[in-house]
């Protein structure tokens, strides 16, 4: 034991645990909200769905106690109690969770699959904190591999969301290394129910994922064909503006180098130059980013598409503007 399980702050006691459970709460806000403004989710949306999610476990967790002492009394053969309290109250919580989620994420029109990914995410930086207090203040040594495994699903997988991943096959990733950790280091009252709870939501998720992707786009070859094309020469033509901004960028760089800019007004116009050429290479980066993607979604059969909502993008729309992968409400929404 490397940490004392209860510490003293003047005449209360904090179970040390807790400090380990707020730090992994932190991480896990800090982490969804970060994944959810890079998927171009609405933050205020996005805090109401964390605001959801530790209220309902706070409330499985009083639940839970709270029967499961109250069953106790009334039978001891009651099947419930023979599942471990703790697995109870988080499966209860996330599928409570899960099931508020669905609605408003329904109702928004978000993809669910998505925002299942950003959470998992969270989720995983949660455990890894729990997984890391209970190694240093209860001493369980299992708990190396746990966290082992958990840090291995982040760089082989969850780091990769969205894009060497489709959306969605994180969630389930996820969804078996828990239930896999659950059946070899976890051997809890009723961990197979637990168990099978987990595989059951990951392959759900799943077959409902390769079931919408089969939507492909049904937009002529030919007309595929002529996307392509502008496509890739957009590409060429932004690869050649970033590759002359860099050169202007290196062009200010030598100057200072030289140190030919002594009078203060020079510096402060060298500056200001420098500043619009940073500027100007995000600009292109970013457009160029967003070119690629399309160019990727194309190779998937996935171009037409709305990357958000899933509902085909109007034509007209992609004639105008070749690397949307947003219909047009959905991109009004950021
Ligand atoms: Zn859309």
């Amino acid at each position: 034991m490397l940490l004392p399980p209860q510490i003293y702050i003047g005449s209360t006691t904090i179970n040390t645990m807790w400090f380990f459970i707020a730090m992994g709460a932190l991480f896990y806000m800090f982490t969804v909200w970060y994944e959810g403004k890079k998927d171009g989710f609405d933050t205020d949306r996005v805090f109401d769905l964390i605001f959801i999610s530790i209220v309902v476990a706070i409330l499985s967790v009083i639940f839970t106690n709270y029967w499961f002492q109250r069953l106790q009394i009334v039978a001891y053969t009651s099947v419930l109690l023979k599942l471990d309290a703790t697995a109870f109250a988080v499966t209860l919580a996330s599928l409570v969770s899960l099931g508020i989620f669905t609605y408003f994420i329904r109702k928004w029109k978000w993809s669910i699959y998505r925002v299942m990914d950003d959470f998992s995410m969270g989720i995983n930086f949660l455990l890894i904190f729990a997984a890391t207090g209970r190694l240093l203040v209860f001493g369980e040594l299992k708990q190396i591999a746990v966290i082992t495994c958990l840090l291995l699903l982040y760089t082989r997988f969850l780091r990769f969301r969205g894009y060497r991943f489709p959306s969605g096959y994180v969630f389930t990733s996820f969804l078996y290394t828990t239930a896999l950790c659950l059946l070899v280091f976890f051997r809890v009252s009723g961990y197979l129910l637990f168990f099978l709870v987990l595989v059951t939501i990951g392959t759900a998720n799943l077959y409902f994922r390769r079931k919408r992707s089969m939507i492909k786009s049904s937009l002529p070859l030919d007309f595929l064909n002529l996307i392509k094309g502008k496509l890739t020469t957009k590409d060429k033509e932004l690869k050649n503006q970033q590759e002359l901004l860099k050169e202007e960028d290196a062009y200010l760089q030598e100057g200072r180098a030289e140190g030919n800019s002594e009078i203060i007004d020079e510096a402060i116009l060298e500056d200001s130059q420098k500043e619009i050429t940073d500027v100007k290479m995000n600009a292109v980066r970013s457009m160029r980013l967003q070119v690629r993607k399309a160019l990727a979604f194309l190779k998937l059969g996935r171009y037409g598409i709305c990357e958000v909502c899933g509902q085909p993008i109007d034509k007209a729309r992609l004639e105008f503007y070749p690397e949307a992968t947003k219909c047009v409400e959905c991109a009004g929404k950021q």
